[in-house]
C-alpha cells in the first residue's frame, strides 16, 4: 500500500462534523427548485460546495452543533461583495446538528435574499496575524424576512418537500430583479416581518427610517425609495392596497 492510500482518522470533532453533514446534504437533501437531488462541486470553488444536477442552481453549506444565532460567520469580505454584485451568491444552507450527529434543523435561504445589506465586515486582522490585513464577515440574518428562512428539517423532521417547493416558489418573483434591487426588497420585507401582523400602515414602516439610514447611508430620501419597493411588492401579489396608506400582507 503506498502512503496515498492510507485512509487518516478523522482529526477533530468538526471535522468529522463537516464530513457528517456534507454526507447528510448529499444523500439526504433535494433542492427546493427542483426536487432534484445535489452533486458535491469541486474543493477550490469559492463559496459553492453544492450543485443542482437538474437545475443547476449552486449551494454553500454551513454547519453549526446547536441552533444559529442571528449571525453567521462567513469568509472573506470582498471576495463575498463582489459575488453578490456579480448575481454570483450561492443559496444557503444553514444545518444545525446535535452531540450525537443528528440534523435538528435546516434552513435554506435562497440567493434572492444573499443580498449585499446582510453582509457586514470585521475587523482587518492585525500586523501579529499570519494573514494580517484579511478582512472577514458576517452575515446578519435578522434583516431578513421570515419568507427567507425556508425550513426543510424543523425539530428533527423533514419537511414535506412540496412545502419547500412552495415557499421557494413564493418569492421567486425576486429573481429578475438585480442584485441591488433585491437587496432593498428584501429589507422592506424584514421590516414587515418585523411588525408581526397582516395590516400595517406606511407610517409604521416610516419608524423604521434610522435603521435604514444606517444601511443606506448615501441615500436621502429613503421614504420614496420605501414606498417604490410596496408597489413591487404590490404588482408581484405579495401585499395589496387598502387605501389610505394601508396595506395587508397576503402571504
Ligand atoms: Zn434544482
Amino acid at each position: 500500500m503506498n502512503a496515498t492510500e492510507v485512509q487518516r482518522p478523522l482529526r477533530s470533532a468538526s471535522q468529522r462534523a463537516r464530513v457528517f453533514s456534507e454526507n447528510w446534504v448529499k444523500n439526504h437533501f433535494n433542492c427546493p427548485c427542483c426536487s432534484s437531488s445535489l452533486s458535491h462541486t469541486p474543493n477550490n470553488t469559492i463559496a459553492l460546495d453544492f450543485i443542482c444536477t437538474d437545475c443547476s442552481q449552486g449551494f454553500e453549506l454551513k454547519s453549526k452543533l446547536g441552533n444559529f444565532g442571528k449571525t453567521v460567520v462567513n469568509g472573506a469580505y470582498g471576495t463575498l461583495v463582489e459575488c453578490i454584485r456579480a448575481g454570483n451568491a450561492p443559496n444557503l444552507l444553514l444545518l444545525s446538528y446535535s452531540d450525537d450527529l443528528d440534523v435538528r434543523s435546516l434552513l435554506v435561504i435562497p440567493k434572492r435574499f444573499f443580498v449585499e445589506e446582510i453582509v457586514v465586515p470585521r475587523r482587518p486582522l492585525g500586523p501579529q496575524c499570519r494573514r494580517a490585513g484579511w478582512r472577514g464577515c458576517n452575515l446578519n440574518l435578522s434583516i431578513l424576512p421570515d419568507a427567507a428562512k425556508i425550513e426543510c428539517v424543523r425539530d428533527f423532521k423533514a419537511v414535506d418537500q412540496s412545502e419547500i417547493a412552495n415557499r421557494w416558489r413564493e418569492t421567486s418573483f425576486m429573481d429578475s430583479l438585480s442584485p441591488r434591487g433585491q437587496g432593498w426588497l428584501a429589507v422592506v420585507m424584514g421590516l414587515i416581518s418585523k411588525l408581526k401582523r397582516r395590516d400595517f400602515c406606511l407610517d409604521d414602516l416610516y419608524r423604521f427610517e434610522g435603521e435604514m439610514k444606517l444601511l443606506y447611508p448615501h441615500n436621502h430620501n429613503i421614504r420614496a425609495k420605501l414606498r417604490q419597493q410596496l408597489q413591487r411588492l404590490r404588482d408581484a401579489g405579495w401585499i395589496a392596497f387598502e387605501g389610505q396608506g394601508c396595506y395587508r400582507l397576503n402571504y
